[in-house]
């Protein structure tokens, strides 16, 4: 079910970081932790156990998970909950060939299906975007020899030239546009069936979030938008953004949508978002799901009363 304590998924994590303190020793003394719990990747996937339709474990203690030969290497420590420590790890082998009892999923259903608690999600976030850092930097971008990982996974360090290279976040604004007592929904060929949703782009080198709002509301929409306003971030795993969620109103109601983005958009009014809540708007159009931050923007402007 939907916990309403948490609209935005993948936030509400609930680990101790202790990031000032990392040093060469931290992930060897958390993975020695007799009670270390372990989340394993397989080929970028979450490993689970299915406990039941509704429910799945991904915390596993570490004889749980010596079956799958995890890379423990290259682990990271994520952080402490309670004294102890929660530690990501690849594990090698197909994630479709896993043995009984483990089986995988990729993270959008584990937060779709409410299968995992909100903070246990919050932990999948981080161990996913870090894991995937990981593999994507095996080898420095500047004299190409091999790095490792160092400062228990926050850090990889080349075994050449000794450049340091860091985890990456990569910005993305999401903007619900309205104007007047309308908001502008979209829908890009990629999304599931009927789905609109917000506008969102890639934050560019040598860009504000301010910027980076007008010009892809601009761009994709032919909407100029003055006043940008912050509402809320949501960390997303595919594989390592930041959703910055912002609301705008648009000064032109015309719009000329970038058809290599969009497949179609328009202005909607609060009865049609509401109606699309309910998954019963006559065009059968319905807003992502909840916890996704288009869904909070979205949810936020449509209960508010006309202006
Ligand atoms: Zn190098």
């Amino acid at each position: 079910m939907p916990n309403s304590a948490f609209p935005i998924a993948f936030s509400g994590n609930p680990l101790w970081r202790l990031a000032e303190k990392r040093d060469g020793a931290s992930l060897a003394q958390a993975i020695a932790h007799p009670s270390a719990k372990f989340i394993c990747f397989a080929e970028g996937k979450p490993v689970i156990r299915r406990v039941s339709d509704e429910s799945v474990v991904c915390l596993f203690a570490q004889n749980e998970i010596l079956p799958l030969s995890p890379n423990m290497g290259e682990a990271v420590l994520l952080g402490h909950l309670e004294n102890v420590p929660h530690i990501a790890v690849a594990v090698p082998g197909q994630a479709d060939r896993l043995t009984s009892p483990f089986d995988s999923s990729d993270i959008r259903p584990l937060f779709t299906g409410h299968l995992l608690s909100p903070p246990t999600l919050g932990e999948i976030a981080q161990a996913s975007a870090l894991l995937s850092w990981h593999q994507g930097c095996k080898f420095c971008g500047t004299c190409g020899a091999a790095t490792r990982s160092e400062s228990a996974g926050y850090k990889r360090v080349c075994t050449g030239c000794g450049k340091e290279h860091f985890p990456r976040t990569d910005p993305v604004t999401i903007m619900l546009i309205t104007h007047e007592n309308q908001c502008f929904l979209a829908r890009s060929a990629r999304f599931p069936e009927h789905m609109v949703s917000c506008l969102a782009g890639f934050i560019e080198p040598g860009e504000t979030i301010e910027e980076a709002v007008r010009r892809e509301t601009q761009e994709e929409a032919g909407l100029r938008t003055g006043e940008v306003t912050y509402v809320a971030s949501q960390p997303w795993p595919f594989p390592h953004s930041l959703m910055i969620g912002c609301t705008a109103e648009a000064e032109n109601a015309d719009y000329v949508l970038e058809k290599d983005e969009l497949e179609s958009g328009g202005w909607f009014s609060r009865e049609d978002v509401r109606a699309m809540m309910r998954d019963a708007h006559s065009s059968g159009a319905q807003v992502p799901p909840f916890g996704s931050i288009a869904h909070f923007l979205i949810a936020g402007w449509a209960e508010k009363r006309e202006a």
